[in-house]
């Protein structure tokens, strides 16, 4: 079981170091910007490391969205985000399950879902699997009721899209952290990695502010158990820097017993 920390994306084999992490996750490019990545100067000691890697991609791509100025782009980019993390030898790429925004159709949001990985087909395919991840926050969001999520994977699965569970999202999103993963198992068959982080904002608030371990609403015991019920990697995405994410590591490998 590997565990380990979203880091910032300059020295990420440092800060996995410093933390203690087996893992480490970072962004290619501003994760609220339009840019195309670009190739790293470290890439071939990422693909060497001993850690393993994520990508995540930028919060701005909504690949479900119905505004053709969004979805475009975002399709564009996603795929330019799953090759460049392929070439530092990543695991997976990230990417939040998007939304169609007020009033829309969230039918819409899952065709569109499905267009953007025929697209992706169209360019020459995914280099690594694009892991879907559930959200917090939106009723109009693809992935954050669990019988929405049904929806999208009606639309994805045979595409071969993988799943980044979150439990601060699944808890500010509404769903029940106890049992979870044979939940979302049933409807996805796979969970490829955790998002381990506390919520400061309570159940069903919609709200995706991540804490640390312990610290917010979630019992740490339902995120340990996620942990080993799924057999996934895991990943903090935790406030506090290297003291906090080395400590929230920690209780999770003395904890899920790794
Ligand atoms: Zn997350």
């Amino acid at each position: 079981m590997r565990i380990g920390a979203h880091v910032d994306p300059a020295e990420p084999l440092a800060e996995a170091a410093a933390r203690g992490a087996e893992a480490v996750q970072f962004f290619l490019t501003d994760p609220q910007g339009y840019k195309t990545p670009q190739p790293r100067e470290d890439a071939a000691a990422l693909r060497a490391a001993e850690v393993d890697i994520y990508i995540h991609a930028p919060y701005i791509i909504n690949v479900a969205s119905p505004n053709n100025r969004i979805r475009i782009p975002s399709r564009k980019l996603l795929v330019a985000h799953a090759r460049a993390a392929a070439e530092i030898g990543a695991k997976g790429l990230i990417v939040h399950g998007g939304h169609v925004g007020a009033g829309a159709d969230l039918s819409a949001g899952f065709l569109n879902w499905k267009k953007a990985f025929e697209y992706a087909e169209s360019e020459g395919g995914l280099p690594i699997p694009v892991l879907i991840e559930n959200t917090a926050g939106g009723d109009n969001a693809c992935a954050r009721r669990f019988d929405d999520l049904a929806r999208l994977w009606d639309a994805v699965g045979s595409f071969g899209a993988g799943f980044c569970l979150d439990t601060c999202h699944a808890f500010a999103g509404g769903e029940d952290l106890t049992g979870i993963v044979d939940r979302v198992k049933a409807i996805t068959g796979r969970i490829d990695l955790i998002h381990a982080n506390d919520s400061k904002g309570g159940f069903d608030s919609g709200q995706d502010r991540h804490d640390n371990l312990g610290s917010g609403k979630i019992d740490p015991e339902l995120v340990v158990a996620a942990i080993r019920a799924s057999g996934a990697p895991a990943i903090v995405e935790t406030p506090g820097g290297v003291a906090g994410q080395a400590a929230d590591i920690a209780l999770l490998r003395e904890r899920a017993g790794t």
